[in-house]
């Protein structure tokens, strides 16, 4: 169940359930943190953790806190952000909530952007806290 290379390094990655009971879960993710930057590996952490939950608990849904403290855009975190995009395809039918936090002048300029990039449903559950 656990994602290989965090099993090894376990700080590669951050993707992590807050709480959760068999109603929903909270995951929550801190990029910055995480110093395994290869989007497949990424995809793979993320899938690994909503699949043990919605396996675990097939009438859970989930919400995703996004800290983008310290979030920096280059060509790697475009890629990343895809993997997002694509992740969100696959569970954005039991998703409640994505909430950005600490937002910084690069989140908050590319916000109309990435938001254009999102599956349907998931823009308008999304909401950024000062
Ligand atoms: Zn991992």
């Amino acid at each position: 169940m656990m994602c290989e290379t965090c099993s090894k390094v376990p700080s590669s990655h951050s993707f992590r359930k807050l709480n959760y009971d068999e109603k929903h879960a909270w995951f929550y993710s801190l990029d910055s943190e995480a110093s395994d930057k290869d989007s497949d590996r990424i995809k793979s952490h993320i899938l690994n953790e909503l699949e043990w939950y919605h396996t675990t608990f097939p009438e859970g849904k989930w919400s995703w806190v996004f800290d983008s403290k310290d979030y920096e855009f280059n060509m790697n975190s475009m890629n990343i952000f895809l993997v997002f995009v694509d992740i969100l395809k696959i569970y954005k039918g039991t998703l409640q909530k994505i909430r950005i936090v600490n937002p910084n002048d690069t989140i908050r300029s590319m916000f109309p952007t990435l938001v254009k990039m999102l599956p349907d449903r998931v823009s308008e559950i999304l909401e950024i806290r000062e």
